[in-house]
């Protein structure tokens, strides 16, 4: 994509933005290969998600479970930030709040260098004793122990730090996800199909607050019709040239 053209009305917009939030969903990863589980090929390729990433799952057969997180996170762990989460990370300087939500596990936002990061589907690089809540770094404990999940001290097991099917978000995360998507001045909608509820609520709430909406995505998805800016690309090609917009709008001088 060689550059973005922002609307007369969107301009105005972003000159006077303070507060602005970028949803993220899977399609900002896939450049960085890891947009499925699957793919890849090996050892999990037939295995179903939904067969693996629940607490019963981990409960009928830990070391399982504890295996397969161990390839995702080795996977994650090999793979690099791609230059929308780099884009992304650059504007955090560009307004005075800058938020990014996410509904990724892969830490390529952090790593990338985005500071004020709300993951609303935890972390692959985290795991947290299913007793006491007692966390740590999940690459220490795959090192530790490859093959099942390490106990803790307190006699419970670590296990993965991520939401599994059927399981709450993080309530404190998820409520201040809610209160900045409401209050933000834009909302960029990114690489997500937003068909996921409850994340994809938060496209509404940024609606009903009055943002600046915006949506990158290959394909439409049922908020397309909402957006003041939307463009249909992979977020990689997309987001630089979004933001050499954005940048332009807040430092014309530049
Ligand atoms: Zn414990």
């Amino acid at each position: 994509m060689t550059a973005v053209e922002l609307s007369e009305f969107v301009r105005e917009r972003v000159r006077s933005a303070e507060r602005v939030v970028v949803f993220s969903g899977a399609g900002v990863s896939r450049e960085s290969g890891l947009d499925t589980f699957r793919g890849a090929g090996g050892l999990w390729e037939r295995m179903r998600p939904e067969e693996l990433a629940t607490p019963q799952a981990f409960r009928a057969d830990p070391e399982k479970v504890w295996q397969w997180y161990a390839w995702r996170y080795r996977r994650v762990a090999e793979a690099l930030p791609n230059p929308a989460h780099h884009a992304i990370a650059r504007l955090e300087a560009v307004f005075p709040s800058f938020i990014v939500m996410t509904q990724n596990v892969d830490s390529l936002h952090r790593r990338a260098g985005s500071r004020n990061l709300l993951e609303l589907h935890g972390s692959l690089a985290r795991v947290f004793c299913e007793r006491c809540g007692r966390t740590r770094d999940m690459g220490e404990a795959v090192a530790e122990s490859p093959s099942k999940p390490p106990a803790c001290d307190c006699c419970g097991k670590f296990r993965p730090g991520v939401v599994w099917f059927g399981e709450a978000l993080p309530e404190e995360t998820f409520d201040q996800a809610c209160e900045a998507a409401a209050s933000c001045d834009l909302f960029l909608s990114v690489g997500t199909s937003a068909t996921v509820y409850p994340a994809a609520g938060l496209i509404e709430l940024a609606h009903r607050g009055g943002a600046c909406l915006i949506e990158i995505n290959p394909e439409p998805t049922p908020f397309s019709r909402l957006m003041d800016l939307r463009l249909a690309a992979p977020a990689g090609e997309a987001l630089p040239a979004l933001a050499d917009a954005l940048e332009r709008c807040r430092w014309p001088t530049t």
